[in-house]
């Protein structure tokens, strides 16, 4: 109960850049907790510590490279917790999805993220629009208080 109140009070979101352009996380870091829309104001804040989130953001591919760092984060966070895939790259690869040359996109690309780890809530977009990613936010704030 009183975790349940306390995590009303107070939701943690960690991001993880998997691959990509970093416009997702612009539009994350840099806009939805700017001044302008300011989300820490309804006491959502950021972190960079899994076992203090509740709320893992993926933005990106998901490259072979760190398909394994990504599910050990994705682990380390504790129960109840939920996952937001923000971007077209997070939810099909977007642009990088179909990389050619010597590495075809079989050897180079794990995603997307519903292919490591389980996703609640998808934000289409290239980037996504802040309300958008908001929007989302939300709902997995939902999961996470309510179960
Ligand atoms: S979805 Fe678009 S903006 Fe986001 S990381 Fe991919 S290419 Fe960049």
């Amino acid at each position: 109960m009183l975790k349940k109140i306390a995590r009303k009070k107070c939701i943690h979101i960690m991001l993880v850049y998997t691959g990509g352009c970093n416009g997702c996380d612009i539009e994350v870091v840099n806009a939805v907790f700017s001044p302008f829309y300011d989300a820490e104001q309804y006491n959502v804040f950021l972190t960079f510590n899994p076992r203090e989130a509740d709320i893992l953001v993926v933005s990106g591919c998901v490259t072979k490279f760190v398909e394994e760092s990504l599910r050990k984060i994705y682990e380390k966070i504790p129960e109840p917790k939920a996952v937001v895939a923000v971007g077209s790259c997070a939810l099909m690869g977007g642009v990088y999805k179909n990389i050619g040359g010597d590495l075809g996109p079989s050897d180079f690309i794990a995603g997307p993220v519903e292919n490591i780890i389980p996703v609640d809530v998808k934000v289409p977009g290239c980037a996504p629009r802040p309300e958008d990613i908001i929007a989302g936010i939300v709902k997995a704030i939902h999961k996470v208080v309510e179960g």
